[in-house]
C-alpha cells in the first residue's frame, strides 16, 4: 500500500461563487446577469468538466476581459485530496477535506468490465445505522454541489479518466458516508452534473442513489431526476428492520416498498437494487431468505448481498461462506438475481460501512430529527 500527500491547499474565497455549485442552467443563469451570453455556460462547462481546467487565464475561448471579470466574482473550487490510498487489488481510497474541521473518503473499485466511484453526500450521518461505521461518527452537515462533484473532479484527474479517450470512472454510486434523501436538492444538482454531457456524461442508469428509505423523497425524487435507485433493505420484517436501520420506524417497509414500485412503474428495464448486509445470526437464515424473496418477488429487482466489513467496536460479525452461499441460492431458487459483493479494498479499510474520514460530529439527534423533518 503507497500513501502520499497532494495538493497544496487552495485557501477558501468566500466572496466568490464557486462555479462547481452550479448545475447547468444555474451556470446559464450566472452568465446572463453578468450580461454574457447562455452559451458561455457551454464552454466553461466544457473546460471544467472536460478538459479539467479550474484556472481561468487558461480558457483561451473566452475574451480576455470576461477572463478578468469572471476571476474577481468567481473560482472553480473542488474540495482538496489530503491522501490518497492504493490497495493491493486496485482499489483507492481518497481522504478529502471539506473544511477545516471535517474530511470525508471516497473510493474507486476497478473491476474488469467497469470502473465504479463510491462517493458521499453528507459529513457523517444522521441515519444510526446500528451496523455501520459512519453512524458512529454523527452527522455534521450536508455537503455542497461543489464538495459532491468535486469528489469526482477530483477521482477523474487522479485516475487519468479521458473523455475522449479510455474511460476510467464508467459508474457512480452514492453509498459513501450520508443518506443522499436527506441532502435532496444539492444531491439532485450533483447527480444532474453527473448525467449531463456537458458535465461528465455517465450514462443514467450508471449513477445510482443509495437510500436507507426516506419514503417522501423517494416520490419527489422520481419527478425530478433519472438516477437507478439502490435501497438498504438488511432485514425482511419491520421488528429486525426497525432495530438495523431506526429509519424504519418513520417509514416501515410496506410503505418503502410502495415508493419503490412507484419509483419504477411504467420505466421498462429499469429495477431497484437492494442492498442486504449479512450479519452473522441476524438476519441470514434460511427463513429470512424466503421472506425476503417473498416480500420483492414482484418488483424488478436484484439483489447485493454485503458480506458485514468488521469496524472497531461493531456488535455483529460477518455470517459465514456457508450461510452466504446458502442465503444466495434460496434467492436464486426464487428466481431472483442475486449478487454476492467481493469485499475489496481490505487493506485500506475501503469497503461499504468502513467509510470514516473526520467528522465533528454535531448532536446527532437534534441533527436526525431536523434531517428528517427537512
Ligand atoms: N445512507 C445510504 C447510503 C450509505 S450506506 C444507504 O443507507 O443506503 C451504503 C451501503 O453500505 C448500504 O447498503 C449500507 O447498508 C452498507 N453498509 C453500511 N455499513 C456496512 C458494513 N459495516 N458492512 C457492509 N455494508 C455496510
Amino acid at each position: 500500500m503507497a500513501e502520499s500527500v497532494i495538493i497544496p491547499g487552495v485557501p477558501p474565497a468566500p466572496d466568490k461563487v464557486n462555479l462547481l455549485d452550479l448545475d447547468r442552467s444555474a451556470l446559464e443563469a450566472f452568465f446572463v446577469a453578468l450580461g454574457e451570453k447562455p452559451f458561455r455556460a457551454t464552454q466553461v462547462m466544457k473546460w471544467i468538466y472536460h478538459e479539467r481546467v479550474i484556472d481561468f487565464a487558461t480558457m483561451t475561448n473566452l475574451s480576455k476581459a470576461l477572463r478578468e471579470r469572471l476571476s474577481a466574482c468567481a473560482e472553480i473550487r473542488p474540495p482538496e485530496v489530503i491522501l490518497d490510498q492504493h490497495s493491493r487489488d486496485g482499489s483507492r481510497k481518497w481522504l478529502i477535506r471539506m473544511d477545516s474541521g471535517n474530511s470525508i473518503e471516497t473510493v474507486f473499485i476497478p473491476e474488469p468490465d467497469r470502473g465504479t466511484l463510491c462517493i458521499s453526500s453528507q459529513i457523517g450521518c444522521p441515519l444510526d445505522c446500528s451496523f455501520c461505521a459512519t453512524a458512529r461518527q454523527g452527522f455534521n452537515r450536508n455537503l455542497t454541489v461543489a464538495e459532491i462533484v468535486g469528489q469526482v473532479w477530483q477521482a477523474a484527474r487522479l485516475l487519468g479518466d479521458a473523455r475522449n479517450g479510455h474511460r476510467v470512472i464508467t459508474n457512480i454510486v452514492l453509498m459513501g458516508m450520508g443518506e443522499p434523501l436527506l441532502n435532496f436538492a444539492n444531491v439532485v444538482k450533483a447527480t444532474d452534473l453527473l448525467q449531463d454531457d456537458l458535465g461528465f456524461g455517465i450514462s443514467k442508469r450508471r449513477v445510482t442513489l443509495s437510500t436507507a428509505g426516506v419514503v417522501p423523497a423517494l416520490y419527489r425524487l422520481r419527478e425530478v431526476s433519472e438516477v437507478s435507485l439502490a435501497v438498504s433493505l438488511h432485514a425482511p420484517d419491520d421488528a429486525l428492520r426497525n432495530e438495523l436501520v431506526p429509519l424504519n420506524r418513520t417509514y416501515p417497509i410496506r410503505e418503502l416498498l410502495a415508493a419503490c414500485r412507484h419509483y419504477i412503474a411504467d420505466k421498462p428495464h429499469r429495477r431497484i437494487t437492494w442492498e442486504y448486509v449479512l450479519l452473522d445470526g441476524v438476519n441470514d437464515s434460511e427463513e429470512q431468505a424466503r421472506d425476503l424473496a417473498a416480500l420483492i418477488g414482484n418488483i424488478p429487482s436484484k439483489v447485493n448481498l454485503i458480506p458485514f466489513n468488521p469496524f472497531p467496536d461493531a456488535r455483529y460479525r460477518r455470517s459465514g461462506p456457508a450461510t452466504i452461499a446458502r442465503f444466495h441460492a434460496v434467492l436464486m431458487a426464487h428466481g431472483l438475481t442475486v449478487v454476492t459483493r467481493k469485499t475489496r479494498g481490505d487493506d485500506i479499510a475501503a469497503a461499504c460501512g468502513q467509510l470514516a474520514g473526520q467528522v465533528r460530529a454535531r448532536g446527532r439527534r437534534a441533527a436526525r430529527l431536523a434531517g428528517i423533518a427537512g
